[in-house]
């Protein structure tokens, strides 16, 4: 499933390529995704792609009416949702193509989906955000996480995995930030200190960050639009690692814990503090 990272990657690739053009019809499939688009495909015709936001996991197509009225498309990507993009010569029908908006000029925009978990939500205006992004979210958002994971009997893991306070990190990275914080993926958020979930935070930042440099984390089913592959997966510490295999950093063996998903950690670097 794709997390902050591969997200912000295809935002910008989205942004770079078609903010400004204009749509010319958008056709739907049959076939309907998690939640059905509840606006007519006749609204889209003439408004502008004003501009591509993500927050968290989830991108928002902005678009701009006749009168400069803006109003957006949350697209969630689910397990194997995905965009691509056609120039006006090379346009291929695949199957589970879901959305396909025809911009003037030729250019068509597809939300390809096979295994349906994703959606499309129609929003008269960009939604106002209540989570921290940890590379969008405010001071404030940032500190009300931080109060309520120092509250939470949750685990740590739990809490970061839960989208309610911090949202963008999954099963990935939450993992990867724990391994590179030292903690125990089992600790109560309640037995934390003040400093160390300020570092956690901080590092979930720091990663979130090194890895949309890379372009995000290639596993199966992330592609960029263009087709190319992110290069965080070259990073990863823990995640995906079998049981039993050495730790890059210290040399114990690495454990697997079912989360009800692999948790893999390392009991030498994460310690209980
Ligand atoms: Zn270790």
């Amino acid at each position: 499933m794709p997390e902050l990272p591969e997200v912000e990657s295809i935002r910008a690739l989205l942004e770079g390529a078609l903010s400004g053009e204009e749509i010319e019809s958008l056709k739907k499939s049959k076939e309907s995704l998690r939640k059905p688009l509840s606006k007519s495909v006749s609204y889209f015709k003439g408004k502008k792609l004003h501009s591509f936001k993500r927050w968290g996991k989830k991108l928002y197509i902005v678009l701009e009416g006749e009168k400069k009225d803006l109003s957006s498309l949350e697209v969630s990507l689910g397990m194997s949702g995905a965009f691509r993009f056609h120039g006006p010569n090379e346009v291929k029908k695949e199957k589970h193509d879901h959305l396909v908006f025809k911009l003037k000029g030729g250019n068509q925009l597809i939300y390809n989906d096979p295994r349906r978990f994703g959606w499309v939500k129609f929003f008269k205006e960009t939604p106002q955000q209540q989570s921290w992004d940890p590379l969008l979210g405010s001071g404030k958002q940032r500190e009300l996480a931080i109060k309520a994971l120092r509250k939470t009997e949750r685990s740590l893991y739990a809490f970061l995995m839960d989208q309610t306070y911090i949202t963008g990190l999954g099963n990935i990275y939450v993992q990867e930030a724990l391994f590179r914080s030292g903690l125990d993926p089992n600790l109560a958020g309640k037995r934390v200190s003040l400093k160390r979930a300020d570092d956690l935070l901080l590092e979930c930042t720091l990663i979130l960050k090194e890895s949309v440099k890379l372009g995000g984390c290639t596993l199966k089913d992330h592609k960029l639009i263009d087709g190319s592959s992110g290069g965080f997966q070259h990073k990863l510490m823990v995640y995906g690692k079998k049981k039993g295999e050495p730790c890059l950093k210290c040399g114990a063996k690495l454990v697997h814990q079912k989360q009800p998903r692999t948790l893999t950690w390392c009991r030498k670097c994460q310690k209980r503090k």
